[in-house]
Formats: C-alpha cells, structure tokens, sequence
C-alpha cells in the first residue's frame, strides 16, 4: 500500500536570510494563484538518495506557501527494486541490463499501488521511472483537471533502445516532463511541455545549516578521524557510477606526497538500491585495511548532521562520478565553502566552476593531482570555496527550485504554449 510520508513544517520566511528576500518575494507573488491548489509527489523511497532528499524540503514549503501538497511513496518488493534498478541503468545507457526479469513485477506493483489513490489533485508529480506507470492507470479516473508531471532525475540522452521503448509509452501519458537539465531529455519524446529544472539543497536542513568548523571536527574525530590532518571527503551511495573504488586510488597516490592525508567515504544504502551493499563491501576490501581510510554509512549512524559535519570539516570534498544526474553532494560540499573536485559528467559541470570553485576531472590521476594541489595550497582552496558557496546560493537552492515548480505549474494551468523558464544553466 503506498504510505503518505510525513514531513516536518518549514517556513519560507526563514530562508530570506540566505537565499534573499527579492528570492522570497518572488516565490510568494507565483504561489499567489494557487493558494489551495493540491500537489501530489510520488516516489518510490522515502530515504536514501537525492529524491528524497529534496521532497523533504519542497513538500514542506509548497504547504507553506498555500498549496495543498502532499507525497506518497509506493510500496514495492525487492524483485521490484531489481528491476527498476536495472531499469534506471539501461535507461542510463548501460548495455546488458535483463529487462525482462522482474518485468512483471513493476507492471504489477504500479498497477496494484495505483489502486491507493483517489481524488483529483490539481496537480500530480511522479519522479522518475519506478511509479511513472501511475499517469496510465490514474489518468481518467483523476479526471482532466489533473495535470501529470513525470520528474526524471536521470539522464535519458542516450538509453539503451529496449529500456526506452518499455518506458517511453507510459512517459508519454504526461502533460509535461522536467529534465535536470536539456542534454538529459530523449530526443523525440513526445509529452506537451518540457522543463528544465536543476534540483537543490536546502540550506537550513540540518544537513546544510552552518556549523562551526570546530564543532564539525569534533564530530569527525568521533568517528576515528584525525581533525589535525588533512581530510578528503567523498559522501554518496556506494554505487559503480560513483567509483568509490578510484576515490581510494586517488587518495592512495595523494598519500605518496602528503603521508597525514585521510580519507572518508561516506554513502548511505538507499532502499531502493541493492547493489549497496555489495559495492560497500568491495570499497571495504579495496581499502585493505588502510586505518586512514574511513568507509562509513547510515549503519554506523552516520545521520544528517554527521554527513554535513564531514563536507565542513574536509580540506577538499571530492565527488569522483563517472556518470551522474545531478549530484546533490557537489552543491552540498560547495555550500560548506569547500573547494570540490569532481567527475566532469552530468550535472556536475553545473555546479564546479573549473578552477574557480574546484576542479572537473576525468581520471584517478587528475583527480589526485587536484587533490594534492588544493592541500599545498590553502589560499586557493580558500578562495574557491567561498566562490562555490557564492554560486550555489545563486542557482542551487531550495527557493528557486521552489520558483521554478511554481513557474511550471502556472504555465500548465494556462493553455497555449509553456512558458516555464529554462534556466540559462
Ligand atoms: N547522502 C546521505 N548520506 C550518505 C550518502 C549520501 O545523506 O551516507 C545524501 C547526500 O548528502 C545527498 C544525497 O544523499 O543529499 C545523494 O544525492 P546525489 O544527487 O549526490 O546522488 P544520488 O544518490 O541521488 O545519485
């Protein structure tokens, strides 16, 4: 049975401090038509990963600015997760995924799940592949008021054919469909409206609000961390796509020069992901037992304020992704004025300013040479991290995700052409 998932009260005055308060005024002038209006989330984990992530922070503030919102999770079994799994990486690209195991599972859950849903929302946001078969079963029995938002974190500019084919139909149930960015939308998808909408970080999350860096080492070192030595932080899943593996690498050359440096790799296991643990294990053994090598995870209690503790209290963050939507922890890391060092994929571009505010890499070589470079040189590193900061607060956080929502909505709600921005990122 999918669950509505409760979700702590938030108000948007709050955030006129960090984000400003013309970026407040703005959001409040776009939710003024749709004071009432219901919004329905659906995912599929209620934590673990970015999804999540962000719908803990913008369920909250639609309420608060007067929209009914509301967001349920679908209830699945492993077999489910399997195969979206599979799904999610096909759909990414990957060749070889055995998209008929399970098959009958997802279609079966989605058709069960949508069973939990009644009424007539005004609006209906479905993320990503695992519910979108929801707009196909609900569509009519919403009725025409409903306008049905597929919300894809992923990046679909070049799936493998069979996984697209299987998806593309239930996709194209949608009045719209919101891409991170406009080189992950398929080309000849065929929904009304297209948008583009970066996610974001919430600054006042206990994952992202400001703590002093003395208290963040202190929290770092409860964990086994030295706080007098350098310390490079990669937090994500423990996922192939985010090759846990060359981050030790990295950090194995970097070691040559600088011997103190440690190392933390943080990575939480999704619900929704069951390769988790598998590639958990394998960065365990790849760090052979190194004792500055640090793997941890929501099993050794590593919670929210702890992960924001390790981006605050790292020299440099790293985010080595081969492949990558978005990846929230870039923006993460940058908000904490950390120079960030991260894969040259994706979303990632978006966000690290080359040699600005960090440095884009494409190997284990690059990646250490960066590293060891902002570690010789806390000046730059200093520099770059209040320019990353500067510049998430500008394009990555909450409030204009907030606004960008609001922007879409307004252009389903009036017929003709869309008009939702596409942000010039
Ligand atoms: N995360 C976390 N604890 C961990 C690992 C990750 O809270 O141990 C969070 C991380 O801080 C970020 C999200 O999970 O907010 C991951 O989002 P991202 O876009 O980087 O990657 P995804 O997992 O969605 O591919």
């Amino acid at each position: 049975m999918a669950r509505a998932i409760k979700t702590a009260t938030k108000s948007l005055n709050d955030y006129g401090r960090v984000a400003g308060e013309d970026a407040i005024e703005e959001i409040r002038a776009l939710a003024a038509p749709f004071k009432g209006a219901e919004v329905l989330h659906i995912n599929s984990t209620a934590y673990g990963g970015g999804v999540a992530e962000i719908l803990y922070t913008i369920v909250p503030l639609m309420r608060d600015i007067g929209l009914a919102a509301t967001w349920m999770v679908i209830e699945a079994p492993p077999a489910f997760f399997d195969f979206t799994k599979a799904l999610h990486n096909a759909l990414q690209g990957m060749a070889g995924q055995d998209l008929m195991l399970g098959l009958d599972t997802y279609l079966a859950t989605n058709e069960r799940e949508a069973a939990c849903f009644s009424g007539s929302p005004d609006f209906v946001v479905v993320h990503d592949p695992q519910p979108a078969p929801l707009a196909s079963h609900l569509r009519d029995r919403f009725g025409p008021k409903t306008k049905w938002i597929w919300r894809c974190h992923i990046d679909l500019s070049s799936p493998a054919e069979e996984a697209w084919d299987l998806i593309r139909p239930f996709v194209e149930r949608y009045d719209a469909a919101i891409f991170t960015m406009s080189a992950y939308a398929k080309e000849g998808l065929r929904v009304p409206r297209l948008a583009m909408i970066p996610p974001s970080i919430d600054p006042l999350s206990p994952k992202n609000v400001e703590i002093p860096v003395g208290t963040a080492r202190e929290i770092v070192a409860g964990y086994g961390l030295d706080p007098s030595r350098p310390i490079v932080v990669q937090v994500s899943r423990f996922d192939p796509w985010k090759d846990p593996l060359g981050v030790i690498d990295a950090y194995r050359m970097v070691k040559r020069e600088i011997p103190g440096v440690q190392l933390a790799l943080v990575g939480s296991m999704a619900a929704d992901d069951p390769e988790g643990t598998a590639y958990y294990r394998m960065s365990v053994e790849h760090a052979a037992g190194d004792p500055d090598v640090h793997v941890l995870s929501n099993l050794n209690g590593v919670g929210n304020a702890d992960v924001n503790a390790f981006q605050t209290a790292a020299d440099v963050v790293v985010q080595k992704s081969i492949r990558e939507g978005f990846g929230l922890t870039v923006s993460e890391g940058l908000w904490k004025a950390r120079p960030v060092v991260a894969g040259n994929v994706g979303g990632i571009p978006l966000q690290v300013e080359d040699g600005k505010s960090g440095f884009l890499v494409s190997s284990v070589e690059e990646c250490a040479e960066r590293i060891l470079y902002l570690l010789t040189n806390p000046e730059k590193s200093r520099e770059m991290g209040l320019a990353g900061k500067e510049h998430v607060r500008r394009r990555f956080l909450s409030t204009r995700h907030l606004a960008d929502y609001l922007t879409l909505f307004r252009a389903l709600a009036q017929d003709g052409v869309s008009t939702a921005r596409e942000l010039a990122v």
